[in-house]
């Protein structure tokens, strides 16, 4: 199973970041161990003092495809979740200023804090999901998929032409505007639409 991350793929969070808005996808890959599941807790690292949170919705890949055609992407996912991003911004900081790899910024283990999967079916518009995330009862991030950049099914037509995308495989779609630091003690919660999909502690 591998975890492939979109990055600014809402302009609002390009800019905050003051990153250009991108003409194509931007990704990068977390593995396996970065999973959390069953809203266990997220344990800060030590390599770092700056942990964000992105929430972000996540697809779960149904179908084994290569080279995926952007009409049919849409067979290719049958759920839809919603996960936190983590990231070591003071390490992407200085991955980004001497123009190396993201992993150790964005590919730790315990990055990756999934909130259970909806059926896609549960949605009548793919293109249209509201979500967001709350910090210790308080809003901080607020999107909806109809702002993405690049559509779901542009997204998963993209990453397929590099590799094959298999059953299982996730797709983290991208952040919006709002990201910042998590502390120890802080629980996080993350919706789609008004139910509530994780709830996790940061010890
Ligand atoms: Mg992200």
């Amino acid at each position: 199973m591998k975890i492939i991350c979109i990055g600014r793929n809402y302009p609002d969070h390009a800019k905050e970041l003051k990153n250009p808005v991108p003409k194509k996808p931007v990704f990068f890959l977390k593995p396996d161990c970065a999973v959390i599941n069953n809203n266990k807790p997220f344990f800060y690292p030590d390599f770092s003092n700056e942990i964000h949170y992105e929430v972000e919705l996540v697809l779960k890949i149904s179908k084994p495809g290569k080279n995926i055609s952007e009409n049919s992407a849409h067979n290719h996912y049958n759920e839809i979740g919603i996960g936190i991003d983590f990231t070591a911004r003071d390490l992407q900081a200085e991955c980004k200023a001497g123009g190396l790899p993201w992993e150790i910024a964005k590919a730790f283990e315990g990055s990756a804090p999934l909130g259970t999967f909806l059926p896609k079916d549960k949605f009548s518009d793919p293109g249209n999901i509201p979500f967001h995330l709350e910090v210790n009862d308080e809003l901080v991030q607020e999107g909806n998929s109809k702002e993405m950049i690049f559509s779901f099914n542009r997204l998963i037509a993209y990453v397929s032409r590099f590799f094959p995308l298999k059953t299982g495989d996730l797709l983290f779609t991208g952040t919006p505007a709002g990201v910042g630091p998590v502390t120890r003690n802080d629980c996080l919660k993350a919706y789609i639409g008004n139910r509530l999909l994780l709830d996790f502690v940061v010890k």
